[in-house]
């Protein structure tokens, strides 16, 4: 009767370039105090060298 209803979709937001995008579909990858979401390979390499920098700079 109803199923117009769809089932609403949880969306994150990606790191690097701030698209939104559902969290079934995004890449995920822990940092120390949270998790990234990324929307899909490029950023999250991206994300990868920026966290390599940082930890190496210290
Ligand atoms: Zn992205």
């Amino acid at each position: 009767m109803n199923d117009v209803n769809k089932p609403e979709e949880n969306l994150v937001q990606c790191d690097i370039c701030l698209k939104e995008i559902p969290s079934s579909e995004s890449k995920n990858a822990e940092a120390s105090d949270y998790v990234a979401h990324f929307c899909g390979l490029d950023c999250y390499e991206q994300w990868m060298k920026k966290a390599e920098q940082s930890s190496a700079a210290d």
